[in-house]
C-alpha cells in the first residue's frame, strides 16, 4: 500500500439547492462523483457510484482489473436508478480519481476517469492535468475551435460525452502512474475548475502543506469566486522519501 495523507471537502456552492457531488477518500481509493439528472437523480447516482467503489476500500492488493470491474458495477447500479418509473430518468454521474493497485508486483496508482471531473498531479512546482475530460467543450478544444481558457465560460461547458448510467457499456479511461516521492494529487469536480484557473489551483496546492487545509481552501476559493456549481475536492499526498 502506498503511504498517504489526505484531505477532502465539498460544498453545495451559492446557486444550487442540493449537493449532487459525492466523494470517497478511503485508502486505497480516492474518487469524486458529480451526479446529474433531475428529481434527486443526480445525488442518488453519485452516491451509488461512490458506494460501489467503497467495496475496494481497505484492500491492499488490488489489481487494475478489479478497479475496472468496480466501475462497471457502479455503471450498472446507476443505470438501474433510471428504470421504468421515470422519476429518475437520465440519472448519471461522473466517476474520477485514483486507486492504489499492484501492477507487475509493484505498488502504483491507477488513475480513472469517466466524465468531466479531473485528476491533477503536483510534482515539484508544476501542476499537470492527468485526465482528459469527456465533454463537448474538450472535443472542441481537441478540434482546435475553442481554447482551453474559453472552455471554462462556454454555455455548453456542462455537456458530458461519457458518464455512468447511460445506455450500453461504459469505458473508463485507466492510466497507470508510478508513485513519486512527495507528489500531491488533486481529484475534483468541475465546480472547482470552472471557477479557478489551473494557476490559481496550483498556488493553493503549493502554499497549503496540510492536505485537509488545501482541500478546504480550494473549495472556499471556488465558492468565493462564484460557486455556480457544487464543488468537491480530494487532496492526496504521497509520503516523501526525504
Ligand atoms: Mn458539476
Amino acid at each position: 500500500m502506498i503511504d498517504v495523507a489526505y484531505g477532502q471537502a465539498t460544498d453545495v456552492g451559492r446557486v444550487r439547492s442540493e449537493n449532487e457531488d459525492d466523494l470517497l477518500a478511503a485508502p486505497p481509493v480516492f474518487v469524486v462523483a458529480d451526479g446529474m439528472g433531475g428529481h434527486a437523480g443526480g445525488a442518488a447516482a453519485s452516491s451509488a457510484a461512490v458506494e460501489e467503489m467503497a467495496a475496494l476500500a481497505r484492500r491492499d492488493d488490488l489489481d487494475p482489473e478489479q478497479v475496472r470491474a468496480a466501475v462497471a458495477a457502479a455503471h450498472a447500479r446507476v443505470r438501474a436508478l433510471s428504470r421504468p418509473d421515470g422519476s429518475r430518468l437520465g440519472a448519471g454521474t461522473t466517476l474520477t480519481g485514483l486507486v492504489a493497485v499492484t501492477h507487475e508486483g509493484s505498488p502504483t496508482w491507477l488513475v480513472l476517469n469517466v466524465g468531466d471531473s479531473r485528476v491533477y498531479r503536483l510534482a515539484g512546482d508544476s501542476l499537470l492535468q492527468v485526465t482528459t475530460d469527456h465533454s463537448l467543450v474538450q472535443e472542441m478544444v481537441d478540434d482546435g475551435v475553442l481554447s482551453a481558457q474559453d472552455a471554462r465560460f462556454h454555455p455548453q461547458r456542462n455537456v458530458v460525452t461519457r458518464a455512468l448510467g447511460g445506455p450500453g457499456a461504459v469505458e473508463p479511461d485507466l492510466t497507470l502512474a508510478p508513485p513519486q516521492p512527495s507528489e500531491r494529487w488533486l481529484v475534483c469536480s468541475d465546480g472547482l475548475t470552472n471557477e479557478l484557473t489551473d494557476d490559481e489551483i496550483a498556488e493553493v496546492l503549493r502554499v497549503e502543506t496540510d492536505p485537509q487545509a488545501a482541500a478546504d481552501r480550494l473549495v472556499q476559493a471556488a465558492v468565493q469566486a462564484g460557486g455556480q456549481d457544487n464543488v468537491t475536492v480530494v487532496v492526496v499526498d504521497v509520503a516523501g522519501a526525504a
